[in-house]
């Protein structure tokens, strides 16, 4: 049976009790809504630790208040199913009030990849994100966490912020789980309506080629790019924010490729009203 946990008080004495009979903790911060994409998460924390706390938690601040706050799909009791089957030891699911007290003001921010690709168009959205996995982590005290490359911006951020603020925490990321015919899994996915569903696949078929083209000798960034805008601009439902293409460690925008590094090709891109993003990894 998982433990559902909602206050930061039993979080706290739960993982001090963990450790203290010795448990390394996993742990798999989420939203909730969850697919195959998270559960990939929790399968590796199951298997690199002693016991398995997920979070749900839908974070206010790192929607902007245009953004799809009130929408974001939640399903707590389909949630907590599927975590019971994987035999995740705890879910955390604290009250946006029991996070952001009234008096709240305390922000954590990563300075410079923050600001870049998603936080070009998001502009406040990392600061949310590094501010809720800094209280996560205080809560549940992980040794080691999961993100997705699904979200690699984040992942480096969150890496970033880890070594910055020298926490002793391991950080583990997980490939991208994809539907069958490519679309990567997102709980976003559930916006798109049959028509938007197939042409989302324009971001997957934009980075098949583009790891076909640089397998096949490609280096310069702006051929590439212009081949992935005519794939993703050929469906009308689209509107690119950007496509980019960084060093994987660094997240340093290149415009070459060199030989022996390994690179994200990064497309973010609204179908209709939804915005989706994807990525691949490639190494030279
Ligand atoms: P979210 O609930 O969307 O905030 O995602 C929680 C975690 O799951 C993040 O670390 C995401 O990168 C990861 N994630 C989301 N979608 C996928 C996917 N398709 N494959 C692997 N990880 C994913």
């Amino acid at each position: 049976m998982s433990i559902v946990i909602s206050s930061v008080k039993e979080m706290h004495r739960l993982s001090s009790e963990l450790k203290r009979a010795n448990n390394k903790i996993g742990f798999v911060p989420t939203m909730g809504y969850l697919h195959e994409g998270h559960i990939s998460l929790i399968r590796a924390s199951k298997r690199k630790s002693d016991a398995t706390v997920v979070s749900i938690f839908v974070n206010p601040i790192q929607f902007a208040p245009n953004e799809d706050f009130n929408k974001y799909p939640r399903d707590f009791n389909r949630d907590k199913k599927m975590l019971q089957s994987e035999g995740v030891d705890a879910i955390f699911y604290p009250s946006s009030s029991e996070i952001y007290p009234e008096n709240f003001q305390t922000y954590v921010t990563v300075e410079k990849i923050s600001q870049i690709l998603e936080g070009t168009f998001r502009p406040a959205h990392f600061k949310g994100v590094t501010t809720i996995v800094n209280i996560l982590f205080n809560c549940v005290k992980p040794d080691i966490v999961f993100f997705g490359q699904k979200d690699a911006q984040q992942a480096a951020i969150i890496k970033q912020m880890i070594a910055d603020l020298k926490m002793d925490i391991e950080i583990s990321i997980e490939p991208i789980v994809r539907e069958q015919d490519g679309l990567a899994m997102s709980s976003r996915n559930i916006y798109l309506n049959e028509k938007e569903r197939r042409d989302a696949l324009v971001l997957y078929n934009s980075l098949c080629l583009a790891e076909k083209l640089i397998n096949s000798g490609e280096r310069n960034k702006e051929r590439i790019v212009t081949e992935m805008q005519l794939i993703i601009n050929s469906v009308e439902s689209s509107k690119i924010d950007y496509i980019e293409i960084v060093e994987q460690t660094t997240f340093s925008i290149s415009n070459t490729l060199e030989r022996g590094k390994s690179y994200y090709v990064l497309v973010a891109c609204w179908i209709g009203t939804t915005r989706l993003i994807d990525n691949i990894l490639v190494t030279i």
